[in-house]
């Protein structure tokens, strides 16, 4: 048995068969072989190695014709290579003293080489690393057989672990055949940890190197409440976490009585508990989870995962189907698209090849060198805006003179429907994420031009401590409970209620119920968060009052350091609602 410890990003708890997925995407079934079947094993490497020479002077012929011998030549030169002599030798070896399978060993020896040819740092071997990787995958599709995408034809429930997946694959997952994931890399608030959320399935992100060590089929345990993955575990670990599966699901049936119930504190403080969505199926989770409407959809979904951008008609169509879903009276807050960084999508024209994309040309600031594709979303969202209570909200705003330039554009938009004599809600909210600590300073000035804020904790935490979302190695710097952080907040719902503006939290911290109090007693009146947090959430409003929770607040504004403020809270917590499950 062994315990590996990463970050909780999806609560619940799960057993199943290892699905190890390999960071190039080709799925090794199983990664060692029994010592008596080294020879078949062996017997299966040549046979693929043969069939991958016949495919290389298949290109070479095809090629050769379409395009001249120079270029028939690379897929000869690839024939050489799988033949040499020296790798197949390697490979050979893999298989007969470490026992690997054919699959496992191929992948080692190939990757080792063009590792060592990447460090070279020359562009000339950074191209045969890549015909190197190229005759990778060539050998390992005859010996694995064609798989498609392996995590879309799941034939049954598996746990599954990758180096790192990326947000689209993980909003592609099937929560009725994966049962958990943990991945190697990844932090708290990356997208790819959001989705997991989304999907209601158990989560463990930042584990460091855990692949070597588990083989496909492994038993393992994903306990996405604390954070922990156990490989193998053995026979009392294994009872221990079916208990805890069970308690965790009795839990979560208790909270479902709340579902009807107002997010008020014991002496009557009203909260407006929101939920974040993704897609438009997602939108009757609010109801399911006793929610009171979309403080965040995230648009930037409808983008990715296709192979051109939605036009105006299907944005506006997906815009009608979550206010079909959520009805005219409840507010739907629609957060203009928030490409780049980690959500890439397939116009590879519109980025730019940056050093550094979490600083470059994200968010706004894409749309407004690309107007037509942002004045297309306006559009959809202007047409929806008179069926519903429908609220547009800008991502990283970090000066004022952004968001007065987004409004600008919002007003031509407005002119040319009225010219076009189509209706929209012309006293439309017009609102701005505080996620960037510059916009968060300035939060007074912004009040004065915004109808309401959406604080953004996942970003503004990221680039208050500069410490990204994604990465397991500062994970421990990039915290919610830093003092950092907790005066950003504070001035900002300061600062929105000295002008009257709304004002929410919709990052990952306000579905974590240890910041539930603190927020509540800084004042904060709106959350919005995943779905699957919301019961839990409301259930501890619904056990404190405003002044307990103001008195946690002032001392929690107290300490000095995130682990300071972090055990107080936690303790605080526990205290109001014992069951609850904090980090
Ligand atoms: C945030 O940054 O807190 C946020 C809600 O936006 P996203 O997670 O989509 O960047
Ligand atoms: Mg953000």
């Amino acid at each position: 048995m062994e315990i590996k410890r990463g970050i909780p990003v999806s609560p619940g708890v799960a057993l199943g068969p290892a699905f190890v997925v390999e960071t190039e995407g080709t799925h090794i079934p199983l990664r060692f072989i029994d010592k008596r079947h080294t020879t078949r094993e062996i017997e299966r490497l040549h046979a693929s190695l043969q069939n991958a020479i016949g495919d290389a002077h298949a290109n070479r012929d095809a090629i050769s014709e379409k395009l001249g011998k120079q270029y028939g030549a690379i897929f000869a030169a690839h024939a050489l290579l799988i033949e040499d002599p020296e790798l197949v030798r390697e490979i050979e070896q893999l298989i007969t003293q470490k026992n690997y399978s054919a699959e496992y060993a191929v992948s080692r020896a190939m990757r080792r080489h063009a590792k060592a040819l990447q460090a070279l740092n020359q562009p000339i071997f950074s191209t045969r690393a890549s015909d190197l990787f190229d005759i990778e995958k060539s050998i390992l599709k005859h010996l694995v057989g064609q798989q498609g995408d392996p995590l879309q034809n799941l034939q049954s429930p598996v746990i599954l672990l990758a180096h790192d997946l990326t947000p689209s694959q993980t909003a592609n997952l099937d929560p009725r055949m994966v049962y958990a994931f943990a991945t190697e890399a990844g932090g708290k608030a990356s997208h790819t940890a959001i989705m997991a959320g989304v999907l209601e399935i158990p989560a463990v992100v930042g584990l460091g190197r855990i692949l070597t060590d588990v083989s496909g089929g492994d038993e393992v345990i994903v306990d996405g409440n604390r954070g922990v993955v156990i490989l193998n575990p053995d026979e009392e670990t294994r009872e221990r976490y079916l208990v805890l599966q069970r308690q965790f699901g009795t839990f979560n049936k208790r909270l479902d009585e709340l579902r009807e119930l107002p997010a008020e504190t014991k002496d009557g403080t009203r909260v407006l508990l929101l939920a974040n969505i993704e897609f438009p199926q997602e939108a009757p989770h609010c109801f399911d989870r006793g929610g009171d409407g979309i403080g965040l959809y995230r648009t930037e979904f409808l983008y990715l995962n296709r192979s051109r951008d939605p036009n105006e008609d299907e944005q506006y169509e997906a815009y009608m189907a979550v206010l079909r879903a959520i009805g005219p009276d409840k507010p739907v807050v629609i957060r203009t698209m928030d490409l780049g960084a980690d959500k890439l999508f397939n116009q590879a024209d519109i980025y730019l090849d940056e050093k550094n994309p979490c600083l470059g040309m994200r968010s706004v600031r894409l749309c407004l060198r690309n107007l037509s594709l942002f004045k297309t979303q306006l559009r959809a969202i202007l047409r929806a805006s008179r069926h519903g209570d429908v609220r547009i909200m800008f991502p990283m705003i970090s000066t004022l003179m952004e968001l007065r330039q987004c409004k600008m554009i919002v007003a031509d938009v407005k002119e040319e429907l009225e010219e076009e004599r189509i209706d929209f809600n012309r006293k439309i909210p017009i609102g701005t994420m505080i996620e960037v600590p510059s916009a968060a300073l300035m939060a007074e000035e912004l009040a004065k031009e915004a109808n309401f804020f959406s604080i953004g904790t996942n970003d503004l935490i990221q680039y208050t401590l500069a410490a990204d979302r994604t990465n397991e190695h500062v994970a421990a710097l990039y915290n919610a409970g830093d003092p950092a952080v907790l005066r950003l907040i504070d001035l900002v719902i300061r600062a929105a209620s000295k002008h009257d503006a709304e004002v929410c939290v919709c990052g990952e911290m306000s579905g974590d119920p240890i910041y539930t109090i603190l927020l509540l007693g800084l004042g904060l009146r709106q959350m919005s968060m995943t779905p699957q947090n919301l019961p839990e959430i409301k259930k501890i409003i619904r056990s404190i009052t405003l002044e307990e929770a103001k008195q946690v607040a002032q001392e929690a504004m107290r300490f000095a350091t995130a682990r300071d403020v972090n055990n107080y809270l936690r303790e605080q917590t526990r205290r109001i609602l014992p069951e609850v499950v904090v980090n």
